[in-house]
Formats: structure tokens, sequence, C-alpha cells
């Protein structure tokens, strides 16, 4: 019988995780469908706790539900626990067991944005929801001794901030207003920048002024495009990657947690390159009206991230 893996999500219309994990299951043979379920909050208890039968390997969560799902399943795994978000489910007999794979996928794509180069100390991350919460944990165990979180409603990155208190007691952890000016001071005594806003994603913004971005920046935007905050760092000499790398390995972890087996990683980036260039994007919070793909191809992708 065909196995399903949902992903659970409130819009879902449109996003780029169906494509690539359709075809490592595919490639491996592996009877299984992976399914989009937009649910709105209300309906998320319910969503969970079908899951719990023999038909289900598990499921991705993303937007709005990261959260939300941490007490509807029986157990968190360590980077769940940790960082109070879950965007992916495993199922052991009826019971759930919640996962955060964004972590270790945020690791892969600091490694490699920052290369041969000694592991930066400060960075500056632009943004307090879910994904932040996965990049601010990856900061802390990674020894970053300084790491300040901006936020549009402050009381967010305080809250991230307190959360994170017994695990970031060592270094110096703090939530900052957005000022363009407090952004700008903290940026000139930093090497990396994170941006885990979903500004950029549907409109040609960036987040925080061309100006000030320093050409020895190392620019992460988790948004899986070239932003124009991407744009801008390259502009200025900053070495700059999307959200690329974080979402394919967040996705190849997923996929060993459901199947127990190793993603085939070539064949997934190359789902995603195809998605992507067909026109479909990354789409985390976009209103689903406007998630049309770019070809008449059956919409395969979800909501970036999940
Ligand atoms: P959340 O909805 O949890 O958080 C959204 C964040 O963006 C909040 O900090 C919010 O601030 C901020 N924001 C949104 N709009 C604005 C605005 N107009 N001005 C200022 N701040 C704004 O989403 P996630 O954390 O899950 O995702 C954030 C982004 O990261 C998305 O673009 C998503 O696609 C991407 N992502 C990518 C992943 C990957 O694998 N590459 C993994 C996870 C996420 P406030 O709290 O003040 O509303």
């Amino acid at each position: 019988m065909t196995k399903r893996v949902v992903l659970i999500g409130h819009p879902v219309a449109h996003s780029l995780s169906g494509a690539m994990q359709q075809a490592a299951f595919d490639k491996l043979g592996i009877d299984a469908a992976y399914e989009l379920w937009d649910r709105a909050p209300m309906e998320l208890a319910e969503a969970i706790a079908e899951l719990r039968t023999e038909d289900f390997l598990g499921a991705n969560v993303t937007i709005p539900h990261k959260e939300r799902v941490v007490p509807l399943v029986d157990r968190m795994a360590d980077e769940a626990h940790a960082t109070g978000a879950v965007n992916t489910i495993t199922r052991e007999g009826k019971k759930l067991v919640g996962h955060n794979t964004d972590v270790p996928g945020f690791k892969v794509a600091l490694d490699k944005l920052v290369g041969r180069q000694k592991m930066p100390r400060h960075a500056v991350v632009l943004g307090a929801g879910g994904g932040s919460r996965a990049v601010v944990y990856g900061l802390i165990r990674e020894g970053f001794q300084r790491v300040v979180v901006f936020n549009r409603h402050l009381h967010r990155a305080e809250a991230m901030v307190k959360h994170f208190g017994k695990s970031a007691a060592h270094m110096d952890l703090r939530a900052m207003p957005w000022h363009e000016s407090i952004i700008e001071a903290e940026l000139a005594k930093t090497k990396v920048l994170v941006n885990a806003t979903s500004i950029g994603l549907t409109t040609d913004e960036s987040p925080i002024p061309a100006e000030i971005l320093m050409p020895d920046l190392m620019v992460l935007d988790l948004i899986y495009s070239r932003t124009r905050l991407l744009r801008d760092a390259e502009s200025a000499g900053c070495a700059a990657a999307d959200g690329g790398t974080m979402l394919l390995h967040q996705g190849a972890a997923a996929f060993t947690l459901w199947t127990g087996q190793p993603a085939p990683l070539d064949t997934m980036q190359a789902a995603l390159e195809d998605a992507r260039a067909r026109g479909w994007r990354s789409a985390e919070g976009e209103p689903a009206a406007d998630a049309e793909p770019a070809t008449d191809a059956e919409p395969v992708a979800d909501a970036a991230g999940a």
C-alpha cells in the first residue's frame, strides 16, 4: 500500500518540498506519496491526529504551525525541544515524534557560506519566527559568542532570547529593536548576517538598506531565491548565499527520518532546481491566490523550509 507523507501548513498552495521529496521516494523505489494539506490553525489538532494511523510515514509542518504543533505530538526530539519548533513529524506506532530538521539544514548552509575561513563568533539575525529559532540555536551550538536578533515586533525576539536562556547562558544573545541605525552599528561589529524574515519572499524588497552592507560580511538569506538583499550584498562585495542549501538539507534529514535511508541528495537537488526553473518558488506565508506555477504542470511546491 502506498504510504503517505503530508505537508501541513496554511496556505500550502505553492512550494518546493513536494517536488524534492517525491523525486527522492521515486529514486529509491519507495512506495510513498507526498501530499499538501492546507489546514487552518483550528483544524490542526484533527490533522495531526490523522497521522497516527499505519498509512502515514510522517509529515512536514510549516507556516503558521511550527510552534503550535508542539503540544500535539507525544515526544520531542532534542532539536525540536531546544528550539520549541517542529518542522518534521515521524510516527512510532501510534505515537508521534516532533523533530526540527531546519537545525541541521542551517548548519550545512552556514558551513558552506563560511567555507575555509575561521568560523566567525558574532552574528546578526533578522527575524524571530520559526526559521529564526533554528538559526539562533544553530549559532549557539556553533560556539558564537554574540548574536543579536532584530525583529519588527520586539517582544517576539525577546521571547525567543528568553526561551534560549539556559543554552545561551555562556554567551551574549540579545534582542534589539528594529532601527536602521542600531542594525548598522551592530553590523559594523559582525561578520555573519542572516535574514530569517520573509521580507523579499513575495516582493523585491530588502530588509535593510544596501549602504550598510560592508564587503567583509557573509550574508545568508533563508529565502530560496536571489533576493534584493543578496543582490545588494553581492554588489557590496559580500559573500552571499540563498536558502537553497538549508532547504535541501532539512529535506534530506526529514527523508532519512521517515525512511531510515540516506537521502539521494543529487536527485533532490535536481528536483529543486527543476521546480525553480519552472518558476515555482518557496512560498511560506504567500497567499494561495498568488501561487500559480509558471507552467501548466501540476503544482507540487509547498512552503519553503517545510
Ligand atoms: P514566520 O512567519 O515564523 O516569521 C516571519 C518573520 O518575518 C518574523 O520575524 C516577522 O516579524 C518577519 N516579517 C514578516 N514580514 C515582515 C515585514 N513586512 N517587516 C518586518 N518583518 C517582517 O516565518 P519563518 O520563520 O518560518 O520563515 C521566515 C522566512 O524564512 C521565510 O521566507 C521562509 O521561506 C524562510 N525559511 C527558509 C527555510 C529554508 O530551509 N531555506 C527554513 C525556514 C524558513 P514579526 O514577528 O514582527 O511579524
